[in-house]
């Protein structure tokens, strides 16, 4: 099986093709037709899978198909748990989304604000962020998450083992309640479990 046949248009198959991939992996087989059918989905998948690819792509091409407002607003949100996850998320958006004219701009503490301020005032499409900048931009209304279409919780259990679920809560409440969410954890837990029965409508449950 190629990517041809998953639903992908030319400008991200041209993407892919420069990466050298040839077939998708497991997860990717599985997660692209489902997330692109804009089902919400519950995947069990671990880092070397290929995960990032199996929601990016997607995302980047559901993002591209409509395109109806020319006005910048943020329609994707990607949470991760550490700013090395959330720089290489990012860094996949920017590889797999270069044949498209989407912005993105990554978010996350230990850093200077300013240049994170600076990218939100100019506009961006996508957002990759981990969650106790996010919200410190929340409360000093930097961002604005109204628009959000689509949810990414990458490595959610993570995130919960690191004390992020008030936060992410806090961050959950901010955004609109009809969007298609993509939840990957490693693990699956009570802790999981309860965030996703709030969070996901009728999943599809991923397991490779
Ligand atoms: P991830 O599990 O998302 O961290 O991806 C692990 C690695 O697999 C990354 O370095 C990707 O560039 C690579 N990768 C993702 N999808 C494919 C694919 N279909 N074929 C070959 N390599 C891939």
């Amino acid at each position: 099986m190629s990517f041809t046949t998953l639903g992908l248009s030319a400008p991200i198959l041209k993407a892919i093709k420069d990466q050298g991939y040839t077939k998708p992996t497991p997860i990717q087989k599985q997660a692209i037709p489902i997330i692109l059918s804009k089902k919400d989905i519950l995947a069990g998948a671990q880092t070397g899978t290929g995960k990032t690819a199996g929601f990016t792509l997607p995302l980047l091409e559901l993002l591209s198909r409509d395109k109806s407002s020319t006005k910048k607003r943020i329609r994707a949100l990607i949470l991760t748990p550490t700013r090395e996850l959330a720089a290489q998320v990012g860094e996949s958006v920017s590889i797999y989304g270069k044949y498209l004219s989407f912005t993105s701009t990554i978010i996350y503490g230990g850093v200077s604000i300013n240049p994170q301020l600076s990218a939100l005032r100019k506009g961006v499409d996508i957002v990759i962020a981990t969650p106790g900048r996010l919200l410190d931009h929340l409360s000093q209304k930097s961002i604005d998450l109204k628009d959000v279409e689509f949810l990414v919780l990458d490595e959610a259990d993570r995130m919960l083992d690191m004390g992020f679920i008030n936060d992410i809560k806090k961050v959950l409440a901010v955004l609109p309640k009809n969007k298609q969410t993509l939840l990957f954890s490693a693990t699956y837990s009570d802790e999981i479990k309860k965030l996703s029965d709030r969070l996901l409508n009728s999943p599809v449950l991923i397991e490779v």
